[in-house]
Order: structure tokens, then sequence, then C-alpha cells
């Protein structure tokens, strides 16, 4: 027998829906500033999972994935409860902003505490009201302003339910990643939590692609923890590749990039990757790549100066099989990997 669901002082009856507006904070106007999110508690038991995003203010994608992944929920069917919070960072938000009013990031502000800063106080309210109430997180970004990322998975394997959250997604890049002090993963992992943490697309845009593996991505692992139905769809057709490590090209001048790599390419240790410019004349400087690998991360934006990072390149024990996994990821979105 399923009982009511309980958070922050609300209650959601098996089998129902509710949208819940939490009391956050005021703004400087003395106006109440709410967290909105829903909670769809499922006749049946189950993990309760937490989907969060926009814990970077200005990441929009993950809010899309949120209400696309609500709209696909029948509560008579769910087993267990599905918390949906699409912004954390609200202040952020209204701001179109990454950060806090304060410029502090949230996602360095965890556990946080009741009398800290403004980002320590909205990450225990964060931590105190929702994360206390899940059993399992996936929590949603994108790449930074100007900045593009294919979609993948960052997570800490170690943990046997993190890996299969974060085999099952679905994405075709898994980074086995360290986890920062300060962010929601380090609290998650600090409650024995497991927390896989979806990257895709690029700050205050939408991108088709993203949205579309993401949704899935979450109903691939809701599946994978018996929350809804397996499916003859269900079946996970190719194996993500997990990286071994990546790290950023950098600008080796200041000037116009020309980037050639898109994401999901394979490039080889010392290929050329564009070059950069300047505005007048005819001095380049080419982007040459240091290792071999996957392209999991570009810059979107021409003007770079010396020393900004550029690409972001993964690397594989085994870099065909990582190309052919990428290959297969954008067959079965059927979406051309030029519009990436
Ligand atoms: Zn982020």
């Amino acid at each position: 027998m399923v009982t009511p669901f309980q958070l922050a002082g609300h209650q959601v009856d098996p089998g129902q829906r509710r949208v819940l507006q939490l009391a956050l904070a005021q703004l400087y106007t003395q106006s109440p500033l709410t967290m909105p999110l829903e909670v769809i508690h499922g006749k049946h038991p189950g993990p309760v999972l937490l989907i969060c995003a926009a814990i970077h203010g200005d990441e929009l994608n993950g809010i899309e994935i949120v209400n696309q992944v609500l709209a696909r929920i029948n509560p008579a069917r769910l087993k267990g409860t599905l918390i949906a919070v699409p912004v954390v960072n609200v202040f952020g938000f209204i701001h179109k902003s990454r950060y806090l009013p304060d410029r502090r990031d949230l996602n360095r502000c965890f556990p946080g505490s009741v009398k800290g800063s403004l980002g320590s106080r909205a990450a225990h309210f964060f931590v105190d009201n929702i994360v206390s109430e899940c059993t399992h997180i996936i929590d949603l970004h994108t790449g930074a302003i100007h900045r593009s990322n294919l979609p993948q998975i960052r997570a800490k394997l170690d943990c046997d339910t993190t890996s299969k959250m974060a085999e099952s997604f679905g994405a075709p890049v898994i980074l086995d990643a360290s986890i920062r002090d300060g962010s929601l993963r380090s609290v998650a992992e600090s409650r024995d939590i497991p927390v896989i943490l979806y990257e895709a697309g690029e700050a205050l845009r939408f991108d088709p692609v993203a949205i579309k593996a993401g949704t899935r991505g979450i109903l691939n692992v809701m599946r994978t923890l018996g929350m809804l139905k397996p499916t003859a769809t269900n079946k996970v057709k190719m194996s993500p590749m997990i990286a071994k490590s990546s790290n950023w090209i950098r600008a080796e001048q200041d000037g116009l990039l020309h980037l050639k790599a898109r994401l999901g390419d394979r490039v080889s240790k010392g290929q050329n990757l564009g070059f950069i410019s300047a505005p007048l004349g005819a001095e380049t400087c080419e982007v040459i790549a240091a290792r071999s690998g996957i392209v999991i991360g570009c810059l979107t934006m021409p003007l770079v100066n010396e020393g900004d990072a550029v690409c972001h390149i993964a690397s594989f024990d085994a870099v065909k099989q990582a190309e052919r996994s990428v290959e297969r990821f954008v067959d079965e979105l059927d979406i051309h990997p030029q519009t990436f």
C-alpha cells in the first residue's frame, strides 16, 4: 500500500500529480520568489527520482527536457515518485545568468547552510526540502555560454546503480568524472544517492538534439529503475563509450577562430582542426589536436583570446568504437550530424 508523499509540508496522494510553488526567498522589491516544481506520486511503490535543471540559470535545454518528460508520465502507471524541478537557480534564470545575484555559482554552494550567503541558503533550501526526499538524481546541464557539448553523461562509475543509470541513459559518451566540492553531485554522494549529470548543447539556446536525447535518456533510466514499464523500443541498442580522460585545446593566439571540427567528429593526434586569423592580414595559427579522440565540446563563437578553450576532446581506449557509438546515436535520433 502506497502512502501519500510529503514534500516541504505539501502532500501528494498516490496516483496524483501536483504543481507546487515553494517559497524560496524575496526579491529586494520584497516580491516573493518561489521555486516551481511538480511531483508525480505513483500508485505503486518504487524509487523517488529527482530530475532537476538550470542549477546554472542560463542552461535552458534541461528545462524543456523536464517538461517533455512530465508530459509522458501517467501517474496511474508510475512506480515510485518523480520530483521534477525545471529551474533550481531561479535567481539566475530571471537574469538569464549562470550565476546568483552575488556572482556565486550555485553548483559550488552545496550543501549550504541556513545562515550562509544567498547561494549557501539557496543550496540548503534545495537539499533540505527536495534532495532529502529522493533516492536517485538526474541533474541536467548544458555547455557554458558560446560553448556547445555533445550529449554526454558525467558520473562517478564506482557505484553500480550510478553506472547502470549512466549506461541506460543512452548518450553516446560517458565521462567517468570526479566530483567537485560544493556541487549537487557532492551532496548526493555524501548521502549515498546515486546521481548522474547530463550535459548537452549550449547555454541560452534550445538544441533539438540535446532535448530529444535528454528526454529519451531520462525515460530510459526510469525504465531501468523499474519506474516505467519496459517497452519494445527500450532495448538499449548501443553501449555508450566511457572516456578515459578529456582535455580542452586552447587558442594559441588572439583572433578569429575558423573551426572545422564539429561535435562528434573523430580526430587524430596532430590533425588540423581549423585556424585562428587576425582581423587583417594573412597571418594565421593552426588549431592542432593534441590527442586522438572524439570532439565532445566546441566553442561556437569565433572571437578568441590566447588561452581560450576552443575544442574539448575525449580520449578512449577504442576510439573507432566510440565513433561508431556517436554514429549510432545520430542514426537513432534520426537527426543529421550537421545539425549538432
Ligand atoms: Zn551547468
